[in-house]
């Protein structure tokens, strides 16, 4: 047998075995439509009901793509920047007929990423105006330092009439954004912001953030509007919103 063989087998088998023992009918991954017995655990500590066992998808893109389905976002031809992309929605977003997709990345050193993404600065965007009709840049603003250049040049390179989707986590309880820009140490970070990476917290100032950058804001509380089984289904949470900005 050859060593491409060797090394394809056991990926292939466990592929088989997996599609057969989860394959169900409990849950239904809205992105690659396959059912399941469940969602698997995923996390720090691990939660239940989390990653699809199949394309891989979380909560959150789960909702992001409900969201762009509901609301028609995805038309043929359209001119996609994807931020920090998440693999499962990157697959599917490719596919899309005519699209032109570009994926972008900030690169740091010692980190790989998947062929043709670019390196991506969102404070200083190589491209011009009015350049792209959808926008996927979640979970992404509160790593950046200086997130009101980032909406800015995020605003600038949408198209008028373009949707960007700009998901953070959001602590409703604070007015306020809770931010100071000299703490850098990732323990005390991870006390204050929730993750030892983040710059800030937001708090419900988020959309006056955005709209301060030139948004008009939206706020989803998409699961609010779907009946709690479908909602399980989708495994999507309860506590998540979609926040998305248009031009
Ligand atoms: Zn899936």
């Amino acid at each position: 047998m050859s060593g491409f063989l060797q090394r394809l087998l056991p990926s292939a088998l466990r592929t088989a075995i997996r599609d057969r023992v989860l394959a169900g009918d409990v849950v239904l991954c809205p992105i690659c439509e396959r059912g399941a017995i469940a969602y698997l655990p995923s996390g720090s500590p691990p939660r239940p009901h989390v990653l699809c066992p199949f394309c891989g998808s979380r909560e959150r893109a789960r909702m992001t793509w409900l969201f762009l389905k509901e609301r028609k976002l995805l038309r043929p031809g359209i001119r996609i920047l994807h931020v920090a992309p998440e693999t499962c929605l990157r697959e599917k977003l490719k596919a899309l007929p005519d699209v032109a997709y570009v994926a972008g990345d900030k690169h740091e050193p010692g980190y790989t990423y998947p062929e043709g993404t670019i390196d991506l600065d969102i404070t200083k965007i190589q491209f011009p105006a009015d350049h792209f009709d959808l926008i996927l840049c979640s979970h992404v603003l509160e790593h950046v330092p200086d997130d009101a250049a980032a909406m800015r040049e995020l605003h600038r390179v949408l198209a008028p009439g373009g949707t960007a989707i700009l998901m953070v986590p959001v602590d409703m309880r604070n007015a306020r954004t809770e931010e100071d820009l000299l703490i850098t140490d990732p323990k005390e970070r991870l006390r204050r912001y929730g993750q030892f990476d983040h710059v800030r917290l937001y708090g419900r100032d988020y959309m006056e953030r955005l709209q301060r950058a030139g948004f008009t804001v939206i706020e989803d509380a998409m699961t609010e509007r779907m009946e709690p089984e479908a909602v399980f289904k989708a495994g999507l949470l309860r506590s998540e919103v979609v926040h998305a900005g248009t031009k």
